[in-house]
């Protein structure tokens, strides 16, 4: 039966190294020959051979196998080999190396880390090797040295295809993450125009209705009003989110007037606030003067957790708080909205900024909501360089404090070094 061998891949680099490693073997031996051979799936081949005079045998050079030579028998054994005269071996006396004058050998088998074989390594020489214990026990360090390369050659190549697993593992990842971003992008696009039309054909019908002395359906076309800017508001909270998630939101930095600002979102805001019958008290720190942020990012998150603060207080006052500081160096702004509403327990208070969280099991049902508006702010604060915080206490009032840089990371002109 012909063993059947399987040809194991080596790199370029180790062969270098290998190289020397059989030059000091020939060269402590004093033996024209030093080998590493790797058997292949039908011959056997020099892979390494020591570059000492009258060696016979070049690398690359390849024989056939179950022609009686010396490697043959240690790879089929698996145990080393030790001829110290082939002439006077009849066992020996007509392998192929003889012709080549090499009439001694010692060889140990090399195995790879999965137990096959992949050659030997061996000395040969044209005189007699004397059997002493000492050379066997060389060339088995030798022979360990080899070994140890191999398991380092298959760890790192198990290595490299893991690392390539894992790489394209995140590329799928990324893939689908961006189908769904865009499949949401797509599906908000295709879910606004309706609404908008929906909301737009209320109005008309209102105004229609009225006109034309239809007045008691007007409190329905109010309720369809109502319902499809609620929706409106709620795909555009989640079309936020995928573009925040996808890594589409840019920080788009301008000049801008905090006072300004603050009373611009003031007015929008103040109708509402002052709805379920709150106190809007508006308070300005000293000299806030100009900033270079992301305004629109600014404004939503302002907005955000003012309407929070109307939603959840009744009869009660809501102060927004605007204040500029420097803080090691830094000039930050504080735009703060406490409320004396329904207040957030304790271990309620981290869960609000997840998406899709809400405090109470039952908001939805008392206030209506969806819990994204507080994830998406705390993230446009923390892409404007600062932060969202919450204070608060169940039944007595929250506050809700929006930290920014005066200006926003990128700054073109902030000082180098
Ligand atoms: P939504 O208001 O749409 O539910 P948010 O992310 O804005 O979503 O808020 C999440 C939850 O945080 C709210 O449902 C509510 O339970 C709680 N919350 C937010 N602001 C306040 C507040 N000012 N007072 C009490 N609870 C609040």
């Amino acid at each position: 039966m012909t063993a059947r061998y399987r040809k194991h891949e080596v790199p370029e680099e180790y062969l270098g190294k290998w190289q020397e490693t059989i030059d000091v073997l020939a060269s402590i031996f004093k033996v024209p020959a030093g080998l590493i051979m790797r058997v292949l799936p039908d011959e056997i081949e020099v892979l390494v051979s020591s570059k000492t005079d009258g060696n016979p045998y070049e690398p690359g050079e390849k024989a056939d196998l179950e022609t009686g030579l010396y490697c043959e028998t240690v790879m089929a054994t698996r145990a080393p080999l030790h001829v110290p005269d082939a002439l006077e071996d009849p066992a020996w006396k007509d392998n192929p190396d003889v012709k080549l004058e090499m009439i001694s050998y010692i060889g140990m088998p090399l195995i790879w880390p999965d137990n096959s074989v992949f050659g030997t390594v061996c000395v040969l020489d044209k005189h007699l090797l004397e059997s002493e214990q000492s050379y066997l026990q060389l060339v088995s360090q030798f022979k360990d040295i080899i070994e140890r390369d191999f398991q380092m050659l298959v760890r790192n190549s198990e290595l490299q295809t893991l690392s390539g697993e894992l790489e394209q593992a995140r590329e799928a990842a990324e893939r689908a993450n961006r189908a769904k971003s865009t499949f949401l992008a797509n599906m908000s696009h295709e879910l606004r125009t309706p609404m908008n039309a929906i909301i737009g054909y209320s109005e008309m019908l209102m105004e229609d209705a009225q006109d034309s002395g239809l007045a008691e359906v007007v409190p329905d076309l109010k309720k369809i009003n109502r319902a499809g800017t609620h929706l409106l508001s709620l795909i555009n909270d989640v079309l936020d989110l995928a573009k925040i998630e996808a890594g589409h939101v840019e920080v788009l930095a301008e000049d801008l007037d905090v006072a300004a600002l603050v009373d611009e979102v003031v007015g929008t805001m103040r109708p509402l606030v002052e709805k379920n019958a709150n106190v809007l008290e508006v308070q300005y720190g000293e000299s806030l003067g100009c900033a270079w942020q992301d305004v629109t990012k600014l404004r939503q998150a302002l907005m955000n957790v003012l309407s929070n603060a109307a939603k959840f207080t009744k009869d009660g006052v809501i102060t927004l708080r605007v204040e500029r500081e420097v803080r090691a160096g830094v000039d930050w702004l504080g735009f703060s909205v406490s409320d004396t509403g329904i207040g957030i327990s304790a271990d309620k208070q981290e869960l609000v900024f997840e998406e899709f969280s809400q405090a109470e099991d039952d908001t939805t049902r008392n206030y209506g909501g969806t819990g994204l508006g507080l994830p998406i702010s705390r993230r446009f604060c923390q892409m404007l360089g600062g932060d969202l915080l919450l204070k608060s206490r169940l039944g007595e009032g929250s506050t809700f404090t929006i930290e920014v840089p005066a200006r926003a990371p990128g700054d073109p002109e902030a000082d180098e070094g």
